[in-house]
């Protein structure tokens, strides 16, 4: 039975299954009581939970509105038109395609839409901050294409453009990709266009982690210069787990098919609704104010890092993502991710532009929606250099953490 009060499991499951409702209560409470500061996570409303644990979950329904391989449709067919509606309002696309599982797939179906198997493609590499899908040698991206990578400055950490034309002059891809999932900074979506179009290549950017910033008006729109932008719905953007793709008018049939029936079967119509209340509520000026937030909140983050000694890289964020060398402190990456970890402050190790040790990565977004500020930002910043100097028993720190994250319940009551 689909869990139907959000976030507390429903009580028919209390009842049927209390093994497993004891493990969502188990996990509400780890959540409720640690930080969670892995950049890729957030707290969905209530409402789009509720969508989530809805009877959409039962319907079956391969194709797009109005052409389905199932009956039945319709009721479902009105939620996907409002969740792409929305989601072109939101971004100002001439089509959105809601379906992606997830943002991997997303990434699948622009590959699929614009390539063929052998095909060069140019990407940031991922010892800088490529995803998996960027010509990782373990994922299909990296096994069908003939991936290229750029890198960042070793000294400033920002994406080396020059290093970008001449590799696209040189390797003349058949793609660009611009997008990553360590990135700080804005990317210059333009700079990026105008060398797609100098070797004649698409442009796909890879928006998962700022597009919640783009809808919400924090971070600058790769809409306007990407053949095709994928993006993720549950990163700053607050929504279900899963992608979508946004492109222009003359893309749409064939990302469309690139999606179903190329990459995926059924839609999963429970999250395609989801999906369309978290764009209407990312639609909002609440979601704006949120997404400026979550940047001023990151800032705030980065610098008090930087403060207690922690190499900060590119000396800095534009967005909810910081990531961050702790060796200063005398401990490496996965060293401080254990030890902040015991104290309840939950974050990702990443590579390094400037070392070989692993770094931090981390982000704001679920503080944030928390309610938590500039304040609590400081606070998080001078907590984390006592536990990594072990200036403090982790504990203590435990109990101080928990304390800060009792204040700003996720899912109050
Ligand atoms: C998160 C992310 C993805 C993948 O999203 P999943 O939903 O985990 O598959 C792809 N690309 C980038 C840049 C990401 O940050």
């Amino acid at each position: 039975m689909p869990v139907t009060h959000a976030p507390a499991p429903a009580d028919v499951l209390r009842r049927q299954d209390p093994e497993l409702a004891d493990i969502l209560l188990g996990e509400l409470d780890r959540q409720s009581t640690t930080l969670q500061l892995i950049a890729a996570e957030n707290f969905t409303s209530p409402a789009v939970l509720a969508a989530l644990g809805s009877v959409l979950a039962n319907k079956y329904a391969e194709g797009y509105p109005g052409a389905r391989h199932h009956g039945g449709c319709e009721i479902v067919d009105v939620a996907e038109r409002l969740a792409v509606e929305r989601a072109r309002a939101l971004f100002g696309a001439e089509h959105a395609n809601v379906q992606s599982h997830s943002g991997s797939s997303a990434v699948l179906a622009a590959y699929a839409a614009l390539l063929r198997p052998g095909d060069t493609v140019l990407a940031l590499g991922l010892p800088y901050g490529g995803h998996l899908t960027h010509g990782s040698p373990a994922n299909f991206s990296g096994r069908w294409f003939d991936f290229v990578g750029y890198g960042v400055d070793a000294e400033t950490g920002l994406i080396d453009y020059d290093q970008v034309r001449t590799l696209a002059r040189s390797h003349r891809p058949k793609a660009i990709v611009c997008g990553s999932i360590a990135y700080p900074r804005h990317i210059d979506y333009a700079l990026f266009r105008e060398v797609a179009d100098e070797v004649g290549a698409y442009l796909i950017a890879d928006a998962a982690h700022p597009i919640g910033l783009v809808a919400g008006g924090a971070a600058p729109s790769p809409v306007p210069y990407a053949d095709i932008v994928c993006a993720t719905t549950h990163k700053v953007l607050r929504g279900p787990r899963g992608g979508m793709l946004l492109c222009g008018s003359e893309l749409a049939e064939r990302v469309d098919r690139a999606v179903f029936p190329f990459t995926q079967g059924g839609a999963q119509m429970h999250t395609i609704a989801a999906k369309a209340v978290a764009f209407g509520e990312a639609a909002t000026p609440a979601f704006a104010a949120y997404a400026h937030q979550v940047v001023a909140n990151a800032k705030v983050l980065a610098a008090g890092l930087a403060a207690e000694g922690l190499v900060v890289t590119t000396g800095g964020t534009d967005t909810h993502l910081i990531t961050a060398d702790p060796a200063p402190l005398g401990v490496d990456g996965r060293t401080a991710r254990g030890r902040l970890s015991a104290a309840g402050m939950v974050l990702d190790c990443c590579a390094l532009p400037h070392a070989d040790a692993r770094g931090l990565r981390l982000g704001t977004a679920a503080v944030t929606t928390q309610g938590m500020g500039e304040k609590e930002m400081s606070h998080i910043a001078a907590l984390f250099a006592h536990v990594l100097r072990g200036e403090v028993e982790s504990q203590k720190a435990r109990d101080q953490v928990r304390e800060l994250a009792g204040r700003f319940q996720p899912y109050p009551g």
